[in-house]
Order: C-alpha cells, then structure tokens, then sequence
C-alpha cells in the first residue's frame, strides 16, 4: 500500500516513510491510494478476536513494509498498556452504548494512536539508525500521550511545550511526573497560541529542522489515523451481536482525525448509518454539514477544550474525497479559505457530506446538564467531550437504531468541570492519586523563540 499527497505533489511512497514524513513535503496530507474492502463474511470471521488481534488484521492491511512479526509485536506492545483486558469496552447506558477510549495511561482516547505510533518511530528509526527530536505544542492532552508514548524510546527526544497554569492539572502532572531523560517539558508563560507559533516557527527554519532531525506528532500523522479505524470495528462487532439494527457513532470532534478514521471504516465497508460529528461553540464543522456553511470564526474557550478548534487539520483528507480525489479542487478550496475566509461547495457536494454525515452542536450549559442528568439517570460519569457527543446523539439519533457514543476522556481527567456540573467531588482513579506525590521535571520559560531554540539545542538527542 502507497501513499499519495491530498495536494498532488508527491510520487506515491510506503507506509514507514509516509509515517516518517508526517505531513506531506508539498504541504499536504498524506493518504493511502486506495482502501482495502472487508466483505461480510470476513467482518463475521473477525468477531472472535480480542483487539490486538484485530487490529493487526486492519494494520496490516495498509502496510506492506513491515514483516508481519514485527508488525504484530509493536501492535502487542502498543494495547498492552491499556488497563482494561478488553482495551476499549463497550458497556450499555440507558439504551446509548459508550465506546470507553480512556483506559491508557493518560486517560484520553489519543493513547490509542499514540502509543502505536511512538512503538512504530522506535522501531524505523532504529532499523534506519537514526534520530528524531519531537516538537510539539499541546492545551494539555496531545502532549501528555505523545509524552508517554515515546519516554525511554531509544533514537527519540521529545519537548513539549504547553501553556503554563492552562492546562488542567492532571493534565500537567502526566506530563511533567514524566522524568524520562528523552523527555523535556517547557512550560511557556503564555497561551497555547504562543506554544503553537513558537513550534511552527522552528519547524519553518529548515536548516535548523534539518540539523536537529525535527518531527511532529501532532493528529495529521497518517498512523494515528489508522490506529483508530480499529476501535469503529472492534465496537460494530459487539453491537452488531444484539440484533440487525442500524449502527450509527457519535464522535466529539476537535481535528476531525477520530471522526475521519469512522470514514475510513465506513469506506472500507463496516455498515456504519450516519457518522454523527458533535461540536461544542466552535461549530464551524456543524454549520457545514447543516448548512454548506464552512466559514471561520474565532476561537470559543470551553469546558471541552480538546475540541476549542476552527481550523480542523484532518478535515483536508476527508475534502480531498469529498472532490474525488482531486488535488487541484482541494488547492482552491483552501486558495478560497485564505483570500476570503471561506471554502464553498455545490448542492451535489452537500448531498454526498449528508450521506455520510450529520451534526449536532451542544453549548457548555448543555454539556454541563448533560454531565448531570445523565449521572443521576444511569449513575454514569461522562467527561465534558463525551458528554457533548451523547448530548447530540439523544438529540438526533433515532431511539430505535444503535448509538455509539465514543468516550474520548475519563471523567477524572476533567475532573474541575465535572464537578461543576455535579455538584460534588468525583472520585479519582489510582493512576491520578498516584500523581499528586510524584516528582516533576519541568523548564518554565517566557514565550521567547531564541531561549526555546537554546534549550533544543542544549537537549537534542
Ligand atoms: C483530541 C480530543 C478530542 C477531539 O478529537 P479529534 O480527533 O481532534 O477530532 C475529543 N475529546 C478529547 C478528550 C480529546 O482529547
């Protein structure tokens, strides 16, 4: 399997350099040529295998340069760190099933792909013999599973730079009680703005991103993408068992790349209905699917802040399907977006996007009531995300078809907001009361590019 650049600018290259290249070098992003089909017959042979299993069956469908054993041993390792034997369960709750991607380390559905993706750099980088300086900028959850990803990965450092005192504090102390000597975190007197421009600014002085061997692990990684179509079939198949009904998901959705990989499964024949893709203010995505209305706005701080995000940067791959496969529409549609703040799109566009999807945009009075009332209904505890994707699924989902909400974040991880909407303390799980007394590693700095730059340089593996 190949990979090929939504702008056109690239000869088709194997899996391991499209995971190496990240975003693509004409500024794109990167996809496979084509999807592989599962039939029927082979979706029913998969219903018996435990999720290492059938991730390595989906894997390994879009890679054909890693021999099978090391494929699968780098899968084994990725979920072997999951706290829940079957690493993302599907429990019931009051007729919406819950699709738990919170049982890995740091407690977010991002473990999921990175955990995968830090095993799959270890792995090239040492059959290449070479390095990699991760840099990167988080509000608080990219960072802290990319963190634990990679700490004590031979062939790879990591800085991560994040808005100081803006981050929840569990978020914080999963990544600076993280002591690793590859791990370096910087705590920018600023916001994560100022992280972002820091970052984007080094990754933009290529002879400096060249010498010090610069990589992302930011969600436009093409393996991130590919980790997660793995829970859309793991989950299908548990639901599937209770009868022939139709399977629709809700997604919270920030990036767009856990709703993107729904679309690969749905592409590569799961019988996904809808695909239901819930925002909170920052609705930008909402409007479009409502209304063809794909305009920017500004940036809305929320109690779901994962999900505080207008430009969504996987959207891309799903616009480059959207004009059937065409580099050039995608170019001018993203021309249109700079000079006038918007993309346009045709009635049949609009058609094909419904067929697929459908939106539903939750305020944080909502997010915050459904916290509440869900919990004194069912006695379950939703995060803020979650809470926004089970909202619009009792919104717009019919009650007689299967909704499967993905539980993005354990509750404990938002835990100040949660207990807002309660009312009362929630109880922590172990893995964050053991944080509270741990110790931390952290270089707090002001946002200034030369000091960052500085530190890199003293740090660099
Ligand atoms: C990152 C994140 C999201 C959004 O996922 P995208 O892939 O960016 O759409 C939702 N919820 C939580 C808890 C997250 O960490």
């Amino acid at each position: 399997m190949n990979y090929i650049s939504t702008r056109g600018g690239i000869q088709p290259i194997p899996f391991k350099d499209a995971v190496m290249m990240g975003l693509a070098s004409d500024g794109g992003l990167l996809l496979p040529q084509s999807y592989p089909s599962v039939s029927r017959e082979q979706l029913e042979a998969w219903r018996s295998l435990n999720y290492p299993e059938l991730a390595f069956e989906i894997i390994s469908r879009f890679v054909d340069d890693i021999p099978i054993n090391e494929l699968k041993a780098i899968i084994d390792r990725s979920y072997a760190t999951f706290t829940h034997p079957e690493v993302t369960p599907v429990l019931k709750e009051d007729g919406i099933y819950i699709l738990e991607l919170f049982h890995g380390v740091t407690l977010a559905f991002k473990d999921v792909a990175l955990q995968f993706l830090g095993n799959l750099f270890e792995y090239i980088l040492a059959e290449r013999n070479q390095k990699l300086n991760i840099v990167g900028a988080t509000s608080g959850d990219t960072g802290s599973a990319a963190i634990h990803g990679v700490r004590g990965k031979k062939g790879i450092t990591i800085f991560i730079l994040h808005p100081h005192g803006k981050t929840s504090a569990v978020q914080a102390l999963q990544m600076t009680s993280v002591t690793d000597a590859n791990v370096h975190n910087i705590a920018v007197h600023g916001t994560f703005d100022d992280c972002q421009d820091m970052v984007k600014a080094l990754f933009g002085e290529l002879k400096f991103k060249d010498e010090y061997s610069l990589g992302a692990v930011n969600s436009i990684n093409w393996a991130r993408v590919l980790a997660q179509v793995v829970y859309y079939f793991y989950a299908w198949l548990r639901v599937n068992e209770e009868g022939d009904k139709q399977i629709h998901f809700s997604v919270p959705t920030g990036n767009f790349g856990d709703i993107f990989a729904g679309y690969v499964a749905k592409r590569m024949g799961l019988p996904i209905g809808k695909l239901l893709l819930a925002t909170n203010e920052n609705n930008i995505l909402t409007r479009f699917i409502n209304g063809g209305d794909y305009s920017l706005g500004n940036v809305v701080p929320t109690v779901s802040p994962s999900m505080d995000i207008q430009i969504a940067s996987n959207f891309e791959r799903y616009l480059f399907h959207l004009f059937c496969d065409d580099p050039d529409r995608v170019k001018a549609a993203f021309a249109e977006l700079k000079e006038r703040g918007r993309i346009s799109f045709t009635p049949a566009e609009m058609l094909k996007v419904r067929a697929d999807f459908c939106s539903y945009s939750v305020n944080q009075s909502a997010t915050l009531e459904t916290i509440r009332n869900f919990h004194e209904e069912t006695g379950y505890l939703l995060d803020p995300h979650t809470a926004v994707g089970v909202k619009a699924a009792l919104e717009i989902l019919p009650s007689d078809s299967a909704r499967i909400c993905l539980a993005t974040a354990h509750p404990a991880k938002f835990s100040e907001t949660v207990e807002k909407a309660l009312g009362k303390a929630v109880p922590l799980p172990e893995s964050v009361k053991e944080l509270q007394g741990k110790p931390t590693r952290c270089e707090i700095m002001d946002p200034d590019l030369e000091k960052v730059r500085e530190f890199i340089v003293a740090h660099a593996g």
